[in-house]
């Protein structure tokens, strides 16, 4: 079900595979005409998806995914539509980047210490420039043979509390969506139905959210079935958030989570994007040629 919004994706300045210029060919050539690029943490890709963008006459809006703590688990709040010259959430986005700068350092003293030669110095010649991000260091394993997939090698050693685990000190949620807010943009708690939670842990994140001034949710991913969307429309509908969606692209080479490739946002569900400076064009899911 391919849609002409999608609110988020990753490009190289964070773990995903393709340089942002290359994302927005992409979103384009599938047929995108609102695109959000979500970096973890990070501004870096958005100057030169900005010119692609221009290039070919697709919206793109500024975002940026956003690491937090709530209690012990690590949350993602994707942020849309903000002044990406806004001091306090450049300031905010640099103490992030420093934690995972000093994050790497403790995985890769880690994986040295199980035998992994010179992990830093190869992962960060991985990442190419952009930041190292777990990902990074998962297709490092990879190339080692030391695990099959990028999957394998979070589950046994880059995973919470495995052998290569090091904690991240996130700031809490109220703090990441001050930063957002305070440069004009939208807060949106990513992926809600993604962090292995129960049914009454989901509920209290929102809660928590909502109280910290988060008013929207993603309601629609690229991994998202008919059931997770009814779940989630209802309980933006519950809390009163607006929905957004987005595929989390991260690799067009993954199926499940391609460009676009989201289910549609339920029409109870206000969407996000009313309250952008631009209306984007309504979405509008594209029937396939055979249709
Ligand atoms: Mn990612
Ligand atoms: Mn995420
Ligand atoms: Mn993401």
């Amino acid at each position: 079900m391919p849609q002409t919004i999608d609110l988020h994706c990753h490009s190289t300045a964070s773990d995903g595979v393709l340089p942002p210029a290359e994302v927005v060919a992409a979103a384009h050539a599938a047929g995108i005409t609102t695109l959000a690029l979500t970096d973890h943490d990070t501004l870096a890709g958005l100057a030169e998806a900005h010119a692609a963008a221009r290039a070919r006459g697709l919206q793109l809006i500024n975002g940026v995914e956003l690491s937090a703590c709530w209690g012990a688990h690590t949350i993602h709040i994707v942020a849309l539509d903000f002044d990406a010259d806004n001091e306090p959430l450049r300031a905010g986005l640099a103490r992030l980047q420093s934690q995972r700068t000093q994050r790497a350092q403790r995985i890769a003293a880690k994986l040295e210490a199980l035998g992994v030669a010179r992990a830093l110095e190869r992962t960060t010649a991985l990442a190419a420039g952009g930041q190292v991000t777990r990902s990074h260091f998962a297709r490092l394993l990879v190339q080692d043979g030391l695990c099959r997939t990028p999957r394998r090698a979070f589950q046994r050693f880059l995973g919470h509390g495995k052998r290569a685990w090091s904690a991240a000190p996130w700031g809490p949620l109220a703090e990441a969506i001050e930063w957002i807010h305070a440069a004009g943009g939208q807060a949106v708690l990513a992926h809600p139905l993604l962090y292995g939670f129960s049914r009454t842990q989901v509920e209290r994140l929102l809660e928590a959210f909502c109280r910290a001034g988060g008013t929207a949710m993603e309601v629609c991913n690229g991994t998202s079935g008919a059931a997770d969307v009814v779940r989630s429309a209802a309980l933006a509908c519950e809390y009163k958030l607006q929905g957004s969606m987005g595929s989390d692209c991260h690799d067009p080479a993954q199926p499940w989570r391609t460009l676009g490739a989201t289910p549609p946002l339920p029409p109870n569900v206000p969407p996000v994007w009313r309250a952008f400076r631009r209306q984007p064009v309504e979405p509008v899911t594209r029937l396939s040629p055979s249709a």
